[in-house]
């Protein structure tokens, strides 16, 4: 099993943004450099660092990524890589994105295909459901019905969040 499970949509923007930093003479970063200052940027989150037994845990957000630590070694190797690119910056307790790496970030993302899910909670009947969309704007509270109370305006909590990869992954089929 692979120590790191990595979120399959977010491959594209890896790969972009390890392009990006070469043209912007970067050295490579290692794939968990990659997927932990995405995950920082994307959850909008400072990454922490979690002792766990004899392994560091690079919190972010929801996301914990487990890094092999060598010894007493002060900082975990992803932590020191992206401070020496100038990808992070101390925090407070954490490390969060420099400028520079959101910058970066936004042209990788800019190159990846998006969409957005609609989270809904229904308060009259309790139903949690989500649709997806590449127009998040048409769907708010005037437009959306419960599916399965019809309640609307009022009754139902709406959130949005931004996804990376393509529609289809979600709910298969050309519109
Ligand atoms: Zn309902």
């Amino acid at each position: 099993m692979a120590r790191h499970r990595f979120n399959d949509k977010r491959t594209r923007v890896r790969h972009s943004l390890q392009r990006t930093l070469k043209e912007n003479g970067s050295p490579p970063l290692t794939e968990l450099a990659l997927e932990v200052l995405i995950a920082a940027y994307l959850n909008d989150a400072p990454v922490e660092l979690l002792q766990r037994g004899s392994e560091i845990a690079l919190g972010c957000g929801r996301e914990l990524f487990l890094e092999p630590v060598a010894g007493a070694a002060i900082l975990p190797a992803t932590i020191l890589q992206l401070l020496s690119a100038d990808l992070i910056l101390a925090e407070g307790v954490g490390y969060s994105t420099s400028a520079r790496a959101r910058s970066l970030i936004d042209r990788a993302i800019g190159e990846c295909a998006r969409y957005t899910a609609v989270k809904v909670r229904c308060s009259a009947c309790r139903l949690h459901f989500a649709l997806f969309t590449t127009h998040p704007h048409r769907h708010n509270h005037t437009t959306v019905t419960c599916p399965e109370c019809g309640r609307r305006e009022g009754r139902l909590l709406i959130w949005s969040e931004e996804r990376l990869g393509f529609i289809a992954d979600e709910v298969p089929g050309e519109s």
